[in-house]
């Protein structure tokens, strides 16, 4: 059959030739493209949201979605090829598709216009916003270097975060007198945080929300995780449950106690320590070295170097000298020693 419109060739689509259906294309194309970014994340806005990762290449391939073509045309692809000298029009060229095999390339040139801005999430950071504030406490009421370990770790954890995730930020770090607060942008980062610390560590944690504002129509809340940890130093004297104990460690079981009425070692678990009944009394045991005189049938002698006196205790002595935590004149090996 020949072409309805020219006659001269064979019809392939619509009763018209392939040079007839070329002449009925209709590209309809953008007033203008506009290239918004953010001028300290780098971020592109595209479409209808900021785009934090392959911006550039996203936003590329959204200009393409903004030519239309006539039927039984469509839009295969696309580049862009520069801006003209001025930087106000923008070349590309766009890659039309009848079949798989009969394709043409158009290029246009299009007005261009540069934004550059500070986006909503840097926004915030620089605006000191924040979502949670994370207290690390301690026992003791005094700054302790287990809470800049703990605090260390909140910050390795979100600035990790952040490499995904451009709402994860800290956006302040104070140290106060009995501890430290940080601020986070977002509250799913105190979360994950709290859980963690609730597996990995021996931890007391407490929620609470507090009204911030009304932000677009909705109440906005601010959550603070109160994180009080284990920083006991070993050889403390404590008070739990109203009893008196040598504090000797922790793990992530529990905590290592001898019980100062009878002598005897015991392990608490974690989920079983009440920090309410919990008190450090500020007392500390004395550690003292003694030169092992014999060892041998499980036990060993002892001479203190400070009095000369001598003492017996279970256990195998493996150097020629140990140290010993003294309470009350009783004598405690110290764990991990
Ligand atoms: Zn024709
Ligand atoms: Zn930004």
């Amino acid at each position: 059959m020949k072409c309805v419109k020219c006659g001269k060739h064979e019809a392939v689509e619509r009763g018209l030739c392939e040079v007839c259906l070329w002449d009925s294309l209709h590209i309809e194309v953008p007033g203008s493209i506009i290239k918004k970014t953010c001028s300290k994340c780098g971020a592109y806005f595209v479409g209808k949201a900021w785009v934090y990762r392959d911006g550039e290449e996203k936003w590329e391939r959204k200009i393409f979605d903004n030519f239309s073509v006539n039927e039984p045309f469509k839009i295969s692809g696309g580049k862009l090829n520069g801006t003209n000298r001025l930087g106000n029009y923008i070349k590309l060229e766009v890659e039309i598709e009848r079949t798989n095999d009969d394709r043409k390339v158009e290029n246009f040139e299009i007005p261009f216009i540069k934004e550059s801005i500070s986006c909503p999430t840097c926004n915030k950071v620089t605006g000191s916003y924040y979502e949670a504030k994370v207290q690390i406490r301690g026992m003791t009421g005094k700054y302790t270097d287990e809470m800049g370990r703990i605090g260390d770790h909140l910050v390795r954890n979100v600035e990790n975060n952040h490499t995904t995730d451009p709402e994860s930020f800290i956006s302040k770090i104070e140290y106060v007198k009995d501890g430290i607060d940080v601020y986070l942008g977002k509250r799913k980062d105190g979360d994950s945080f709290a859980k963690e610390m609730k597996t990995r560590e021996i931890t007391d944690i407490i929620v609470s929300k507090t009204l911030a504002g009304v932000r677009d129509g909705k109440q906005f809340f601010r959550f603070t995780y109160m994180v009080r940890i284990m920083d006991i130093e070993p050889g403390s004297i404590i008070y739990l449950n109203g009893k008196r104990y040598l504090y000797q460690g922790k793990s992530a079981f529990g905590i290592y106690l001898n019980d100062l009425e009878t002598g005897r070692e015991i392990q608490v678990n974690k989920r079983s320590i009440s920090f309410d009944k919990l008190q450090i009394t500020g007392e500390m045991a004395s550690r003292r070295s003694f030169v092992v005189i014999s060892n041998g049938n499980n036990e060993c002698n002892l001479m203190d170097k400070q009095n000369f006196s001598q003492i017996t205790i279970s256990g195998e002595c493996k150097d020629s000298e140990i140290n010993l935590y003294v309470v009350d004149d009783e004598y405690f090996r110290i764990r991990g020693e």
